[in-house]
């Protein structure tokens, strides 16, 4: 059998449905189902994403003559399902087509649509006699050429000048006085299309295309061309989406959203994406096309009666001039608007979520042109997880692996600070498009908001509206304002999929390339300015933020993930303040606490520099007991603080001369409060230069050199232990032994361990339960794990030193490199971030089968960064460990990757 290239759908019929998205793309697989289920579609067929896929490898003309056939054959089924012709045809009314694209996930502004192909001199006219609306014809005429010149032919604005389509427009409104293009007539709308072929001739070197087949084989292959844009391939960087999945093509008759005053257009969704709420909610034109909606260009309104009443309270709008000026579609056209109603009751009842859907109404008749499952903010997400589990829309599993963890992370967000907020000053409000808040140095530019943000500045990019070409800069400002868009405008979408504040619309303020002005006060670039995505407020100047708490239906998702999962998750922390925070958030103890970091802090740093400035064992035995103290008294609040559930302590692991000083000040300084001689200092420091710290004198080699640094640490522990043990607390220390190579290295540290916990019971005259085991983060460790689990008790994998040993990365050199690997391809993704399953991975997964292979009940987690990232989380899983370990912060994400990890492996 031969590979079918193209599936058509219309008249409640389709060759595709919901779960072909592989091939059809998630826009032509719900096309085909919303025909399947009976919800009004313009007829049309999908071109798959195999064909993507050909067309990179083989190029345009092989592509076009392997689908030609499928592609007329399925332009006559249009034609029929649609009563018209393609092209100018006798009698018959002309069909136009919208061509757009749509990969396995929606790509919001990502790929180029082309509407109202079919479009010429000809077709103009017969559709203009027919309709009897020639301003529509005509309208419809001019956008075909400007929008098929921009996205097929290239003709755009060059840089810093502006768009030739625009100019056109620009030069026939000022020589009328007209304060709209609605004002634009008949004859004004002719000269625009003579205008815009002689544009598209100056510009793209070649004449505008007459012949409607010309016409769509050049939209068809520029959509196949925009997968392999920047801002596409950009996109799916960011996104993780592969390279290889290509997009589909839909092609699908046109309906007329600008055909008068009974047409309009519109975007809706089946609860408020940014609150979640369940609430139906949109936006609407009368007699504009789709484009007009997502551009900005005009203000839309809201669909339901109650939106429309909350936009007039924000707006200030009274409650005549609104009914009057800005009616919602509830109003304005109520029988279609009940339609509308039941369709997006269906569709979310079908597709079990929140659904996100355009329409146009076409002279009084009702068309939808897309569903797909809403995004969301993060607080949107939980609401609508925990909401449509209370109404039985979804079960449990279903709730739980429709969370994205990474976007708990919003919900973890700053938000202003109340007393701040109190006195900070309002400068302008608009609408409220993408929730948090975010202050920074105002940027008029994407390519500024990436520049400001790559030297460390927070920035605010403040723009008349965005396209997709900001996609950067918006990536990299902390929150954006716009001066127009309403909440499906392209900021408003685009930042809420990036869980980033945006504020839109702001009342009073107009924005050029270069300044910006609220209310006739001017500010310039690198000013301070405050956003509230969720109220929509601007604020003059810096505004102070928090982190806002978390309980209700967020504690009910943890609940959910708590339900649902086998291991558990545990926090790295070095202090008590920590060890609460993430207690609070549902960590079950400490995966990873680093002594080193407590040496730092006042005056215990030079307990440790007398150690290592001593010349002999009693000269550092001198110094380690004055530093024994200090520890325990850290130990003893960190396993409080945990009490009851397990600590791994890590016993002393950088290069000694990460506490000695560099510079000459500070080594006199040094020597004089030692009471030294400089030159012993700089001795000293030069005598400990290594030429490789990262493989040098570090982890137990300090400790099997010398055995004393770790006699005093296993006291400092044990001794904390006993007198909370003593207290009626329950402490349950467990002692890691970091970069360990060979099970000798550990077994002579455990002994050293072994003989202070002894000794130390016997003085207190309490015991306590304690655990001795290791990291493995040498690739040596996790290759001989079955005989180094002979000794520990428990293996907690160390992924950043085992990703740079596995790979021989330099963890502070791969910076110059890492970027361009991942750019080119050679790494999928940065593995220090996104553990690397098939290599370091399998030294993991070694490490866990050796170790049980020798010790069934070893104690397995992992304490590296990837302990909070959910892929990594899975694989965790899959490997059999008992716990991930993550930075406080990511407890929550983490907990629900486990839980979600649990779910899809049973
Ligand atoms: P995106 O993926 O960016 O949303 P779409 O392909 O959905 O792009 O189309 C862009 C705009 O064109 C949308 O507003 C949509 O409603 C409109 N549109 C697409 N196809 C048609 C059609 N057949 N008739 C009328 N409007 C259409
Ligand atoms: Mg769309
Ligand atoms: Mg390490």
């Amino acid at each position: 059998m031969s590979t079918k290239y193209v599936y058509t759908f219309g008249d409640g019929k389709a060759e595709g449905k919901a779960d072909m998205k592989n091939l059809l793309g998630g826009k032509g697989a719900n096309l085909a189902e919303m025909n399947l289920i009976g919800v009004p579609v313009p007829a049309g067929f999908t071109i798959t994403t195999e064909v993507c896929t050909e067309y990179n490898k083989q190029g345009r003309d092989a592509v076009v003559a392997m689908i030609k056939d499928n592609v007329e054959a399925s332009i006559v089924k249009t034609e029929e399902a649609m009563n018209a012709k393609f092209g100018a045809n006798g009698d018959a009314f002309p069909l136009l087509i919208s061509v757009r694209s749509g990969a396995r996930v929606s790509m919001p502004g990502m790929m180029d649509t082309v509407l109202n192909l079919g479009m010429n001199d000809e077709t103009v006219k017969i559709i203009a006699e027919k309709s009897g609306a020639e301003k529509f014809a005509y309208d419809s005429y001019r956008r075909f050429i400007q929008m098929y010149g921009g996205v097929v032919m290239g003709v755009e604005a060059e840089n810093g000048k502006h768009d030739p389509f625009e100019l056109v427009l620009d030069k026939v409104k000022s020589d009328n006085n007209y304060a709209s293009d609605a004002e634009m007539t008949v004859a004004d709308l002719k000269t625009v299309v003579a205008e815009f072929k002689k544009v598209v001739k100056e510009n793209a070197g070649q004449d505008f295309p007459t012949n409607p087949w010309d016409q769509l084989w050049g939209a068809i292959c520029a959509v196949f061309d925009s997968w392999n844009t920047e801002r596409a391939i950009l996109y799916r960087r960011m996104e993780q989406i592969p390279d290889e999945w290509g997009t589909a093509v839909n092609v699908q008759a046109m309906v007329y959203g600008n055909m008068g005053e009974t047409s309009a257009t519109g975007v809706c969704f089946s609860r408020d994406a940014a609150t979640g709420e369940d609430l139906f909610n949109g936006e609407y034109l009368i007699n504009a096309q789709g484009e007009d909606v997502v551009s900005g260009v005009r203000t839309p309104q809201e669909i339901t009666l109650i939106g429309s009443k909350r936009w007039a309270e924000r707006n200030g709008t009274s409650e005549e001039v609104r009914a009057k000026d800005f009616p919602s579609l509830e109003e304005a056209m109520p029988e279609l608007y009940n339609e509308l109603n039941a369709v997006q009751e269906k569709l979310e009842n079908h597709y079990h979520d929140m659904q996100d859907m355009e329409f146009t109404i076409q002279d009084g008749k009702l068309w939808m042109l897309q569903t797909r499952n809403g995004k969301r903010t993060g607080a949107a997400m939980v609401k609508m997880a925990v909401d449509m589990l209370a109404e039985g829309l979804i079960d449990e599993k279903t709730a739980v692996l429709r969370l994205e963890p990474n976007k708990l992370d919003e919900l973890l967000h700053p938000v202003f600070e109340k007393s701040a907020i109190a006195s900070a000053k309002v400068l302008s409000k608009g609408l409220p498009a993408s929730p948090g808040a975010a202050t920074g140095k105002i940027v008029f530019s994407a390519e500024d908001a990436e520049e400001w943000s790559d030297r460390g500045e927070k920035v605010i990019l403040v723009r008349r509206e965005t396209s997709p070409e900001d996609l950067k800069g918006m990536y990299a400002a902390e929150g954006i304002l716009t001066e127009r868009g309403g909440m499906t405008s392209h900021a408003a979408v685009v930042a809420r999929g990036m869980g980033k504040c945006c504020v839109s619309s702001a009342a009073g303020i107009s924005v050029t390339p270069s300044a910006l002005k609220i209310n006739g006060v001017a500010f310039k670039e690198g000013d301070f300015i405050s956003l509230n995505g969720t109220t929509g407020e601007v604020y003059e100047g810096k505004v102070a933020t928090i982190t806002p708490t978390l309980d209700g239906d967020f504690g009910k998702i943890m609940d959910l993930a708590e339900n649902n999962t086998r291991m558990y998750v545990r926090t790295n922390a070095d202090t008590p303040a920590d060890a609460k925070t993430a207690r609070e958030f549902g960590a079950k103890g400490i995966g990873l606490c680093r002594t080193e970091h407590m040496f730092f802090e006042g005056e215990r740093i030079w307990a440790i520099r007398e150690m290592i400035l001593a010349e002999d064992l009693e000269g550092r035995k001198a110094a380690l007991d004055k530093l024994l103290p200090i520890q325990r008294q850290d130990f003893s609040g960190i396993l409080e603080a945990m009490d009851g559930l397990g600590v791994t302590i890590r016993l002393l692991d950088p290069p000694l001369h990460e506490f000695t000083p560099n510079d000459a000040a500070s080594q006199a300084e040094m020597a004089e409060k030692l009471g030294v001689d400089v030159e012993v200092v700089k001795a000293k420091v030069e005598s400990l230069h290594e030429f490789n710290p990262m493989l040098g004198h570090r982890g137990c080699r300090l400790g099997n050199t010398y055995p004393e640094i770790t006699e005093m640490q296993a006291r400092a522990i044990i001794e904390a232990a006993c007198d909370l043990k003593a207290k009626g607390l329950d402490p349950k220390p467990e002692i890691m032994v970091p970069l360990i190579g060979t099970v000798k290295e550990l077994k002579m540290q455990e002994g050293i361990i072994r003989e202070t916990a002894a000794k130390v019971f016997e003085e207190k005259g309490v015991k306590v339960d304690y655990m001795v085991g290791t990291m493995i983060e040498i690739p040596r460790a996790a290759v001989t794990a079955d005989e180094i689990a002979e000794v520990a008790e428990f293996f907690s994998f160390g992924t950043n030193d085992l990703t740079q040993m596995g790979f021989g990365y330099s963890r502070d050199d791969a910076g110059k490199f890492l970027p361009i690997y991942i750019r080119k391809g050679i790494l999928k993704n940065d593995p220090f971030q996104v553990l690397d399953q098939d290599g370091i991975g399998q030294l993991v997964r070694m490490g866990c089968e050796k170790g049980k292979s020798t010790r069934p009940n070893i104690k397995l987690g992992i304490c590296g960064e990837h302990g909070g990232e959910p892929s990594s989380v899975e694989f965790c899983n899959s490997v059999g460990m008992d716990y991930v370990s993550c930075s406080p912060f990511r407890v929550p994400i983490a907990r629900l990757a486990a839980a979600q990890a649990n779910l899809k492996q049973n």
